[in-house]
This record gives structure tokens, C-alpha cells and sequence, in this order.
């Protein structure tokens, strides 16, 4: 079939006769499914991602991009090759579970808290049938949503009332929307934060409908620079947890107990974003300096917003508490439809609330276990999977255990450091990143960091339930390596 002289094997086909090589979207599939590389993806996903796979050979070849060969078979052969690869890439965009190693708890790009097993059992048990979300069982008719958890928040941080709403930056953009819309909000300078997830202050305070008074300097804001702001057009004060970032040395910052003196004295409502929400003493979890909720209740904030996923441990939500008045004006805003947590959310977050109730959280909630976990105990796990993870790759890598720090992440204290143990894995005949990229195929994935000399597993974020599945991960990863 080469065109030019018959004799030699050499010539290349032309683009028109390569096209000839290009499987049908039928063939494709038997040969996939021949090489037993169909995931369990639906198989009209599967179908979709063939198609596009060969509609790129088709067009590489009319470019005459890298596509040469010297006969149909050859050309044949290469573009099943790259479909196969294709398809199965094409499965690593669907949410699985992963296993974190990278020793960063609350990770945000995985998932962020995962959930203690009543609040598992919580989210099932409602979801299965019908719930009372919206009917008031005492009373025999239609309720709120917005009641259900609200007890046990406001007994949790001494907050007169309570609203969830779908995330922290939802709880943001209601409390300024509620209490300042087309008037002024106070805030330091130095508070104008960026967290990930495009979510930047400056365009919250835009989107809410208030405006920013930005006060003080990048490093330094006084009481007199907010007093100094004050004017009839001012609608709230707020505060903003630093979040991911830091600023040391010459630092000094309004706390929220001032701010709440200075709204107090002028009847302006006080906002406190805490970022991450916090419900037990801070000494339990080694993270003294830190606020919690009810430290911001306590201190005097009218309303103080923070995340149901950080390290409060539960289901992706936005929390608001404060006073009733002011909480009261948030539920009534039209805009709380639209924010509205599902009960999912609502199952799994009372679930999570209870075990604070119950003071079983450092035990039951994955991410205060995690970080509470002893650095002794993280050792001995260490020292167990090293060995047993060393005797099954055998002289494919050498294997060790080595002292790292983990941190708690989210926002939260998100540069704190926690004494950690990892297991180190240098790979013989590949290279480190050929690993941490095989482990992003096995099922569930791994996510490892990867140094140039190997890579770390972090075992602070490991639960000792994930031990046997991250054994098999490694042991796929290195098959053929
Ligand atoms: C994380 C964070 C948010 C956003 O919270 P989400 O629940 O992700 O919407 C807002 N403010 C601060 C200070 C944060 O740390």
C-alpha cells in the first residue's frame, strides 16, 4: 500500500491513506475492551472520550503532525496505542476517593474534611427516604431548614442564633449584604485578603453591594484608624482571619474585643470572618493562639462566619452566628434561598456537631484525629508499613522512614507545623515522578509528594484505615517498574 516504489518499506503513506488507518468508534471499542482497559465509567463517556480521541488523530494526520508510517498496520498499531492512553485518562477526571500523603489535614484541593462515620451514617440515613427538612414534626406542618441544627451551634459557641448557609464565603457575602448594602464597610488593610478559589475580599465587599473603607497599612492598623473611618455612611466593622498568609515584625492589628468596643460605642454591627471554625479549647489541638468560635462570640462580634469543612470536621457548609437580631436579618434576606445548605449538608453537619456535644470530637472527627494522632504512634505505623512495604517491592526501591512536619492547612493556622512521620520510597529503576504519577492512576489514588532523591508519605494524614489500601496502591505502582 506504500506508494513509490514498491520495493522499499521506507516510503512513507500519504496523509489521505493514513486516515484509512483510523479504527471505527466500533472497532475502537472491542479493541479496548479486548485489552481489558474499560473502566466502570458509563459507556456513553466512554464512547464520548473514543470519538474525541480519534477526531485529534484525524486532525494530527491532516497536519501532518508526527503522524507518519509506512503502512496502514504501523499507522494502525500507533493510534490505538495513544487511544488506549487517552481512554484511560479520561477516567482520571471523575471524582474518586483519594488517599492524602501529603501531610497537609484540612487540603482543600482534596476534598477538605472527611467525614466521622455518623455523620456518614447521618447523610445516608437522610438521603435514602424522606426527611423532615422542611416539616416542623412538634407542630405536625411545614418548618425551616434553617432551625435544625441552630441548638446545637448555639450551644456549641454562646451565640444567641444561628444559619447555615452553603460555605464561609456564602456567610460572608450575606453578612455584609444584610447589614451594609449600599453603605460603607471598615476593614484593616491588611485584612484585604486572597484565599484560594478566587475568593479576594475586595470583590466579595463589590458583589455584596457595600463598600470597602479600607484602613490603616499593610502592616500596622490603630483604634484610631478605624474610629477615624467612622462616618454616617458606615455599615459594619469588619475583621478577617489572615487565612493563608502571615505578616511578622512590625505588626500591629485591631482585635475583634476592640473592634467590638468601637462598634458597640457607635452602634455598628462588628463582623468577624474566622475562616476556619474551631469548637474545642485550641490547647487540645496544639493550636494555642488560635480563636475560637466562641472566643469571637465571648469577645463581642455581632456576627462570626466560618467554614463547616476547615477544622471544624464536617460537611462543606457556611456557619453564621451571632446575635438574634442580626441573624434574624440574615434569614429574612432574599438572598438566603439562594445560599441554602442541602439536607446532605444539614445531616452530616448535625452528625458532626453532636460529637462536640458529646465531647467524643478528638476521637470520632477525622481531622482533630489526625492532628491529634501522637508523633509516637504516627513512628510505630511507620516503622510496621516500612517493613511490610519494603519486603514487597523488594529491590525495586529502598524504603525508610524519616521525620517531617505536617501542617494543618485550610486556612486555619495553615503554616503551623506538626511533628510527623513519613514513609520514604526511592524507586531503583524509575524515577520518583513516574511513581507519584502512577499513584495518581491506582485506585483510590495516592497523592505523595515527590522529592528528587524519592517519594513521601506522610503518615499524619493517613488513617490507619487507609493502610492496607495504600499498601496495594504502591505495590500497583511499582508493578513493571
Ligand atoms: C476558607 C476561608 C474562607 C472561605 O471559606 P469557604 O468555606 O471555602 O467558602 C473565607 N474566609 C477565610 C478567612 C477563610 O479562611
Amino acid at each position: 500500500m506504500a506508494r513509490g516504489d514498491p520495493g522499499t518499506h521506507q516510503t512513507l503513506m500519504s496523509s489521505h491513506d493514513i486516515l484509512k488507518a483510523i479504527p471505527s468508534v466500533d472497532e475502537a471499542i472491542r479493541y479496548l475492551e479486548g485489552r481489558g482497559v474499560l473502566s466502570e465509567r458509563p459507556r456513553p463517556l466512554v464512547v464520548r472520550s473514543v470519538r474525541a480521541a480519534l477526531e485529534k488523530e484525524r486532525k494530527a494526520i491532516l497536519a501532518e503532525d508526527g503522524r507518519e508510517a509506512a503502512s496502514i498496520e504501523e499507522a494502525r498499531e500507533a493510534i490505538l496505542g495513544r487511544l488506549e492512553r487517552e481512554v484511560e485518562r479520561s477516567a482520571l477526571s471523575d471524582l474518586v476517593p483519594v488517599i492524602n500523603a501529603t501531610g497537609v489535614v484540612v487540603h482543600t484541593n482534596l476534598g477538605r474534611a472527611p467525614l466521622s462515620q455518623s455523620a456518614l451514617d447521618a447523610v445516608t440515613a437522610v438521603a435514602r427516604g424522606y426527611s423532615n427538612l422542611e416539616y416542623d414534626l412538634t407542630r405536625g406542618k411545614r418548618g425551616k431548614r434553617d432551625f435544625l441544627v441552630r441548638d446545637a451551634l448555639c450551644e456549641l459557641t454562646g451565640a444567641e442564633d444561628a444559619l447555615v448557609v452553603n460555605n464561609n464565603a456564602a456567610a460572608v457575602l450575606l453578612a455584609l449584604n444584610t447589614l451594609a448594602e449600599g453603605r460603607e464597610v471598615i476593614v484593616s488593610r491588611s485584612e484585604l485578603i486572597e484565599i484560594g478559589g478566587s475568593f479576594r475580599l475586595p470583590e466579595v465587599f463589590e458583589k455584596s453591594g457595600t463598600r470597602m473603607a479600607a484602613v490603616g497599612t499593610t502592616n500596622r492598623t490603630h483604634v484610631s484608624d478605624v474610629e477615624g473611618a467612622i462616618r454616617g455612611t458606615t455599615g459594619a466593622i469588619m475583621a478577617v482571619h489572615w487565612s493563608n498568609y502571615e505578616i511578622v515584625g512590625f505588626v500591629e492589628r485591631v482585635g475583634i474585643r476592640e473592634l467590638a468596643q468601637i462598634g458597640g460605642r457607635r452602634g455598628i454591627p462588628v463582623i468577624h470572618d474566622l475562616g476556619s471554625g474551631i469548637l474545642v479549647e485550641t490547647d487540645r489541638i496544639g493550636l494555642r493562639g488560635e480563636m475560637t468560635v466562641a472566643e469571637s462570640v465571648k469577645a463581642g462580634a455581632t456576627v462570626s462566619t466560618f467554614s463547616g469543612d476547615k477544622l471544624l470536621g464536617g460537611p462543606q457548609a457556611g456557619i453564621a452566628v451571632g446575635t438574634a437580631d442580626v441573624i434574624g436579618r440574615m434569614r429574612a434576606n432574599p438572598l438566603t434561598r439562594a445560599l441554602r445548605p442541602g439536607k446532605l449538608t444539614l445531616g452530616a453537619l448535625q452528625a458532626t456537631l453532636a460529637h462536640y456535644l458529646e465531647d467524643d470530637a478528638l476521637a470520632e472527627i477525622p481531622v482533630l484525629a489526625r492532628i491529634t494522632e501522637p508523633v509516637e504512634s504516627l513512628r510505630s505505623r511507620a516503622d510496621a508499613l516500612a517493613s511490610i512495604v519494603a519486603g514487597k517491592l523488594g529491590d525495586r526501591a529502598s524504603v525508610a522512614t524519616a521525620e517531617v512536619k505536617a501542617r494543618v492547612g485550610g486556612g486555619a493556622a495553615p503554616e503551623r507545623e506538626i511533628p510527623s512521620v513519613a514513609l520514604t520510597i526511592a524507586p531503583r529503576t524509575a524515577s520518583p515522578s513516574a511513581v507519584a504519577a502512577a499513584l495518581l492512576e491506582t485506585r483510590p489514588a495516592v497523592i505523595v509528594l515527590t522529592r528528587e532523591d524519592g517519594i513521601v508519605l506522610d503518615l499524619r494524614t493517613v488513617a490507619p484505615s487507609e493502610e492496607e489500601a495504600l499498601l496495594a496502591a504502591l505495590v500497583e505502582a511499582f508493578e513493571e517498574r
